[in-house]
């Protein structure tokens, strides 16, 4: 809670800034879209073998699959998604899982829709799912942020220029917080070399 309180505050801080020519540089070291895996990354689990649909939700919120096996997520990622969606960044996800359908009545289910402006769920190259978020987005490979438990989706995504974050345990406040830090780090870095 406390990480992301002070991310949001440096955001909220940094957009202010942003609407002063002289700070103008400074808003530049946010993403402008940060992209999700699912599987091992908002969820700890593979959605097309570990879990069997339909799934259902029970008035307390919770989700079961059919074999009544309680379906979680890291336990911070509702803060997270909601903490950033209020600061205004763009959201999306990007999975190879084949369970497409599945892993979108999943995220329906969580109330995670709302969070994503952009999702791209299908097998194959993590490469696919980002040419189609560059297009449909607009945004420029380097301005966006990647989280991802596997190391061959961190290698494949980061030949275009993504900044990748490897999260092996998933998404946490912490993890996430590490992300933005390599982004940071590696606009400096960009920067500091054209100068
Ligand atoms: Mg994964």
């Amino acid at each position: 809670m406390i990480l992301i309180s002070s991310l949001v505050l440096k955001s909220s801080f940094v957009r202010s800034l942003g609407n002063c020519k002289t700070f103008s540089s400074f808003a530049m070291v946010e993403p402008k879209l940060i992209v999700f895996d699912l599987d091992y990354t908002l969820w700890p689990f593979w959605v097309d073998t570990h879990v069997d649909p339909p799934f259902h939700k029970t008035s307390d919120g919770k989700v079961y699959d059919a074999h009544q096996q309680r379906v979680k997520y890291y336990k911070e990622v509702p803060d997270i998604l909601n903490h950033l969606h209020k600061s205004g960044f763009q959201l999306a996800i990007a999975s190879r899982t084949s369970a497409i359908a599945e892993a979108n009545e999943l995220t329906k289910l969580f109330n995670w829709d709302q969070y994503f402006q952009y999702r791209q769920i299908f097998p194959g190259s993590k490469i696919t799912h980002f040419k189609k978020l560059h297009s449909l987005s607009g945004v420029p490979y380097e301005e966006m942020l990647f989280y991802d438990d596997e190391h061959r989706n961190i290698l494949d995504v980061s030949s275009l220029g993504v900044t990748c974050m490897l999260v092996p345990d998933g998404i946490s406040q912490k993890a996430f917080q590490e992300g933005l830090e390599l982004f940071k780090n590696r606009k400096a870095k960009t920067k500091q070399n054209n100068n």
